[in-house]
């Protein structure tokens, strides 16, 4: 069922409860106006009714001949007299019985205790009343009818008018929840207006701009992969596709380079799919407490190599001999290892790299952090690179990509896997100064096993 029609179908069910109801209380006010007319002017009533039973009682306790008695009191009323048992007695007026019966005042009659009739009485009051009582119900039928069809197209026209203007933001909703099923990312939505229609259209447009968005980053996602892919592939096809149509056989020296690009295709396919999954969440850690600093002195061992070939001074300082934390060793340190190999990369032969480690207070969290520093002497970062070296595949010195041997995912997995730690990292860096990152990992309370 629509909603107008749910609407027409309510509204005139509620119009004809009101109608009855008035009907009802018009009813009811009848017999009210009826019974004040008594209890404001109680006397002619009483006096009629002593007269009554006066009578009865000087009759020797009897009606008999009652129908031909004159009553003084009577002048001004249409009474009947029904005996207890509820004959007839004695009738004045120009009423019928029933008329009486129904629309008359009731005064009960009583010799001592016992009853002995009733007496049903209308005085000029209660006659206009039921005059009109009667003219109403006359009426009814034609007006009543009448008054109730009119009622009834005035409340559906207005329910027309009001269900239109209802339904028009539905409508426009559902117009733009269309465009969206279309993949329209502009869809439009009805003005925000401050009721529920205006929630749901701020709704769907907020979830219209993270689709989109989503939508974009997986485009770009695909776009960036398939560039990437696109240099090794190429490399490798045209080294084959010599040795074919020359029929001679790879040199060595061929061989390692095809071998070198297989090895970058493969280390792309792995980092790709590691950020990803890093990225929607899937990845599940298998934390443990490890000693930080124990960490940081196998990553130094682990770089030596690198640095000793660049003549880089390379240094490490704890604050503490042990900080603990709660990671997973080789995803830790290899986010670690990606900043470290950056740091050697972007720095000239001579320079320096300072690994520190300390415990630290975030400004913004309770708990205690643990701060990892590494600053190096290099090359540094510019201004309008720096917001998006945590892009993946954002390469500051593009000329550089290819021979630093980086994917562009390098820093994009740290920060990824950083942040799955309930960690985070930032970056401070001048040109031609040097770099610091800095990532701070929540410390764990409990103490490593330090075998
Ligand atoms: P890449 O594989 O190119 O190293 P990353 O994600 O690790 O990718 O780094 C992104 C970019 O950030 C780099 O291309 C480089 O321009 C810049 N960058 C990262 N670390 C440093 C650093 N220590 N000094 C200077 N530039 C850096």
């Amino acid at each position: 069922m629509k909603i107008r029609t749910k609407l027409i179908l309510s509204m005139s069910i509620l119009i004809l409860f009101i109608l009855l109801f008035l009907l009802a209380v018009t009813h009811i006010q009848f017999y009210i106006s009826r019974d004040l007319a008594y209890l404001e002017d109680k006397a002619p009533f009483e006096s009629l009714k002593q007269e009554f039973e006066q009578f009865y009682s000087s009759h020797g306790d009897s009606w008999e001949h009652v129908g031909s008695a004159r009553f003084e009191a009577s002048g001004s009323f249409a009474e009947i007299l029904l005996s207890a048992e509820g004959k007839t007695l004695y009738q004045q007026g120009s009423l019928s019985k029933e008329e009486l019966l129904e629309d008359g005042y009731m005064l009960a009659l009583h010799a001592g205790d016992r009853k002995i009739g009733r007496l049903y009485v209308m005085n000029d009051r209660q006659f206009k009343t039921y005059e009109f009582k009667t003219m109403w119900y006359g009426m009814l039928p034609n007006i009543g009818i009448a008054s109730l069809l009119f009622t009834l197209i005035a409340a559906m026209l207005t329910i027309f008018f009001l269900s239109w203007r209802l339904t028009i933001p539905i409508r426009r909703i559902i117009k733009g929840i269309e465009a969206i099923r279309k993949g329209d990312a502009a869809a439009v939505f009805p003005e925000q207006k401050k009721d529920e229609f205006g929630a749901i259209s701020r709704a769907l447009r907020e979830m219209n701009d993270s689709l989109a968005e989503a939508e974009r980053t997986r485009k770009q996602l695909m776009s960036d992969v398939a560039h990437e892919l696109k240099t090794p592939l190429m490399i490798i096809q045209g080294e084959l596709e010599l040795a074919h149509e020359t029929g001679s056989p790879l040199t060595a020296e061929k061989q390692a380079s095809i071998l070198d690009e297989v090895l970058r295709l493969s280390r792309l396919v792995h980092e790709v799919l590691d950020l990803s999954r890093l990225e929607a969440g899937m990845t599940e850690l298998h934390p443990r407490t490890e000693n930080l600093v124990a960490l940081l002195g196998d990553l130094t061992a682990k770089t030596q190599f690198l640095v000793e070939d660049k003549q880089i001074h390379l240094s490490m300082h704890a604050k503490e001999e042990v900080i603990s934390v709660s990671v997973e060793k080789a995803r830790i340190l290899q986010a670690l290892y990606n900043l470290l190999t950056n740091a050697v990369y972007y720095t000239k032969p001579g320079g320096q790299i300072r690994l520190l480690a300390e415990t630290t207070h975030l400004p913004d969290q309770q708990q205690p952090y643990a701060q990892i520093r590494i600053e190096d002497s290099g090359a540094g970062i510019s201004e309008e690179d720096l917001p998006y070296i945590f892009d993946r595949f954002y390469r500051a010195d593009h000329s550089r990509a290819r021979p630093s041997g980086g994917t562009g995912l390098g820093l994009a997995i740290a920060r990824q896997t950083i942040l799955a730690h309930g960690g985070r990292i930032e970056v401070q860096s001048m040109v031609g100064k040097g770099s610091v990152f800095t990532v701070y990992l929540p410390l764990s309370a409990r103490t490593p096993n330090m075998v």
